[in-house]
């Protein structure tokens, strides 16, 4: 049986090596930081983590999940409802919800499994899940696992959010859900408008805050924040794994009634490990600093506008963004490939994104700003930009 299959897969192998879309991973010898060092010896600087308040290596959370580490053990063993629950994740979930001004916290083992569980237990056939059609893959995934009537519009687009609804008045419950930030072009969902049109025809409000929290509004408390919603959206996931300190850990927050029923019905949640004490604690230390101060967030914040302002000034065409994620627009697919690899041999780790993962026509290179970049890391890059882009002729 399995030498059919066998062939089976390693044509699909080839198929995926011919479109060009094969992945490979490069290899990381040190921690996820600003400099690092990949398996060939080469120190490159980052620009493409997640690790936008750079808390991937931060001291203090390091600290704290050592400290856990030899006082509560390695890992829990249990799913939370049987013996998987200490104070420390209790303690967590009610951090996110201050954070986030919501009313509770459930935790899951990733933000993946977050948007996997939350459907399918809130809503069923007679109700309705209105969705970006640039939702992140976990989003789609836990849409199909629910028998709710689904409804697409396109990213952003207010008009067709506003048709959806109209026809979407023939279920019971509407859930608008979107992406707080959209990773590739690093806009901002228009949660104001998407609010008022949820008023408007009776509708709730899902926000996937995965890479807008910590990194959008003054303090890094997301979406709702930056649009004054704070309190009165129903939902807002999230992830441990991007700005929060890069471990792993997701979560769901925001009406008691919500966390509590997913708490009883939610499969990822019932079905699946309690992350570990040591992450756990980790995560309390990193929301007590971001309660006591808000230096990581303004240096982020000065760091995205300086290097957005020099590349404009380089001649670069950048996408408006109001995240810690640039997209310079090269739009051609094999030039946006060439300039990455330039990019690496000059020392700056970029990724090139192109068709099918953004629009045809629209490949671009996606620089990701961190806390943890110090200026001479942004001039650096910036340079580098500024030198290949010459070369291959993108800028004059
Ligand atoms: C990264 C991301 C996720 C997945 O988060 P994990 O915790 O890594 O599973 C979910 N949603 C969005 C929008 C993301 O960007």
């Amino acid at each position: 049986m399995y030498s059919n299959f066998q062939k089976h897969l390693s044509q699909e192998l080839q198929n995926i090596e011919s479109a060009g879309l094969y992945k490979r991973e490069r290899v990381i010898t040190t921690s996820q930081q600003a400099t690092i060092k990949v398996s060939t010896g080469q120190e490159v600087l980052n620009f493409c983590a997640n690790n936008y308040l750079g808390l991937s290596n931060n001291k203090v959370l390091i600290e704290a999940a050592k400290d856990a580490l030899d006082k509560r053990g390695f890992g829990m063993s249990s799913v939370r409802f049987i013996c998987g629950t200490q104070d420390l994740h209790i303690e967590l979930e009610k951090k996110i919800a201050e954070f986030f001004g919501t009313e509770d916290s459930i935790l899951y083992a990733a933000c993946f499994d977050a948007n996997g569980g939350v459907f399918e237990p809130l809503l069923s056939e007679e109700d309705a899940i209105i969705s970006d059609s640039l939702n992140h893959a976990s989003i789609i995934d836990g849409v199909r696992l629910c028998k709710a009537q689904r409804y697409r519009y396109a990213n952003a687009n207010m008009e067709e959010l506003e048709e959806c609804l109209k026809v979407a008045q023939a279920q019971r419950f509407r859930l608008i859900v979107t992406d707080g930030v959209f990773s590739m072009d690093g806009n901002v969902a228009p949660l104001d408008k998407i609010y008022k049109l949820a008023e408007k025809y009776n509708a709730m409000v899902m926000v996937d805050e995965s890479h807008s929290a910590g990194v959008v509004g003054q303090t890094g408390r997301g979406t709702t924040e930056l649009y004054d919603l704070r309190g009165k959206v129903e939902i807002i996931t999230g992830t441990l794994g991007k700005s929060f300190g890069g471990a792993i850990g997701g979560f769901t927050t925001g009406k008691k009634e919500i966390i509590s029923l997913l708490r009883q019905r939610s499969r990822p949640y019932l079905f699946s490990n309690s992350i570990p004490p040591m992450v756990a604690a980790a995560g309390i230390a990193m929301f007590d600093m971001m309660s006591k101060t808000n230096e990581l967030q303004d240096k982020l914040h000065s760091n995205t506008d300086y290097f957005v302002k020099k590349m404009k000034a380089a001649g670069f065409d950048i996408k408006p963004t109001q995240s810690a994620i640039c997209a310079v627009m090269l739009y051609d697919a094999k030039l946006s490939q060439q300039f990455a690899s330039r990019m690496l041999e000059e020392g700056i780790y970029v990724t090139g994104f192109y068709f099918p993962v953004v629009p045809k026509e629209q490949a671009r290179i996606r620089v990701q700003i961190s806390a943890g970049h110090e200026p001479e890391h942004l001039d650096k890059c910036i340079a580098a930009f500024t030198k290949v882009g010459k070369e291959l002729g993108v800028i004059k």
